[in-house]
């Protein structure tokens, strides 16, 4: 067997974060940490280093940094640095293989760019940076022989269930679309007036899945799956209308792909991350992950439906801002980032949401998104606009 491979964590102290080093722990043979990222939890990131050893730990916040270079013990060889670029050069270091980006949000875009720029084998969970920039992300990992592998557990499930041919990633032949499979979230069977008055602890509140709280609330208002929806066509070259959502609300099967002779192939499992995390770390071998095996006869039953985009219009918003094209996919996200936020803030309303991100995309609508700069201040012009109309009492 070949050298451990050097894995950078970023992320590492979020959800997504700590289920890979739960993968990465169980197998220390096969794997090493060489870089652990975050931004602003200290103590998560100091027991980390402690148990990981990184050649380098980041935290974006500067703050942050300091107090963590004070608690860290003087045995241990772990560097500490700060900010968003220092991050960015680091991820592209010769000895790092493998990188997972597990950064919530936009933020997470500039070191997914340059490890898909320095060839790493990328393993994507951070499904934001493909919604604001994957034209520059596919272009990048393209250019530089980099293998992107999708962490999502849908898209996860995608890619397992595609053509491949050896040595190669996954191909459309003779695939007719993919069906992503949405659990509904906590809020599938409310009506709009009862989502009118949710909360943030509601609305976090999901029934099959522990995630961060950004992603829990895009889940309950279903621009989780618009931003999935976003993500699927570029990762797999997919026409929007090749994509079609489907309401699962078991969360057993993780998405399919319908072949032209009727086939349908799911990919099923146990909600639990490791899965499509350990998939990723080990492709193209199969590593035990921790996960408890699927019972089937315990589970019954798999229901379907369709999403009903009346009540949970943020799924039509992504569709339109892909039709749109350009910066218009970093705009929604943006005015989404914002509006989560501002929800959980209890600034402003459950259905103030949608709202928001639709006021946003009619003031900005899309431009050319060709170059990360338009992307960043087609983001930032978004950003300020919502702030500005949440003032104006939008969404309240
Ligand atoms: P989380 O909130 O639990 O963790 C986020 C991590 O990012 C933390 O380590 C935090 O320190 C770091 N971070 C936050 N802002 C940052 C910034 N500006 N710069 C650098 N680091 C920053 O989030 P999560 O649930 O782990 O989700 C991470 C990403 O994975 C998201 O894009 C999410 O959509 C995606 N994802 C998550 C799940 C899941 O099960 N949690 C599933 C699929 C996809
Ligand atoms: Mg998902």
């Amino acid at each position: 067997m070949q050298g451990k491979r050097q894995v950078a964590v970023l992320g590492s102290t979020g959800s997504i974060g700590v289920n890979t080093l739960d993968v990465i722990a169980r197998h220390p043979d096969r794997f090493g940490v060489y870089l652990l990222a975050a931004s602003t939890s200290t103590q998560a990131m100091l027991e980390q280093c402690l148990a990981f050893r990184p050649r380098y730990a980041v935290m974006v916040d500067e703050l942050a940094a300091q107090a963590l270079r004070e608690a860290m013990p003087g045995e241990l060889a772990t560097e500490v640095l700060a900010g968003q670029e220092e991050l960015a050069r680091l991820v592209a270091a010769e000895e790092i293989d493998v990188v997972m980006a597990a950064i919530v949000g936009a933020a997470g875009l500039p070191s997914a760019l340059a490890a898909a720029r320095a060839g790493k084998t990328l393993l994507l969970a951070n499904k934001e940076s493909l919604v604001m920039g994957g034209r520059l992300l596919m272009q990048a990992v393209r250019e530089s022989g980099a293998w992107l592998l999708p962490i999502d557990s849908e898209h996860n499930a995608i890619f397992q269930c595609m053509p491949v041919e050896e040595g190669a990633l996954p191909s459309l032949k003779g695939v007719d679309k993919v069906l992503l499979t949405a659990s509904g979230g906590p809020f599938r069977t409310w009506t709009v007036d009862q989502m009118r008055d949710a909360t943030p602890d509601q609305a976090c509140a999901h029934p099959n899945w522990s995630m961060g709280r950004k992603i829990s609330v895009d889940s309950a208002s279903l621009m989780n799956k618009g931003l999935e929806l976003i993500e699927a066509c570029w990762l797999f070259s997919l026409e929007p209308d090749r994509v079609e959502v489907v309401v699962h609300p078991q969360s057993i099967i993780h998405s399919m792909v319908q072949y032209r002779d009727g086939s349908v192939l799911a990919q099923m499992g146990n909600p639990d991350m490791r899965t499509p995390i350990a998939f990723g770390l080990g492709w193209p071998e199969r590593l035990a992950a921790g996960v408890a095996p699927l019972d089937l006869v315990a589970t019954a039953r798999l229901d379907f439906e369709a999403p009903d985009e009346s009540r949970f219009p943020c799924l039509r918003l992504a569709r339109e801002s892909v039709a749109a094209g350009g910066t218009a996919m970093a705009v929604c996200n943006a005015a989404n980032e914002v509006a989560v936020q501002a929800f959980l803030d209890e600034r402003i309303a459950f259905m103030g949401i949608p709202a928001l991100i639709e006021s946003v995309l009619d003031r900005h609508g899309g431009g050319p998104g060709e170059s990360l700069e338009a992307l960043m201040a087609a983001d930032a012009a978004a950003r300020r606009s919502a702030e500005a109309m949440i003032e104006q009492g939008v969404g309240s």
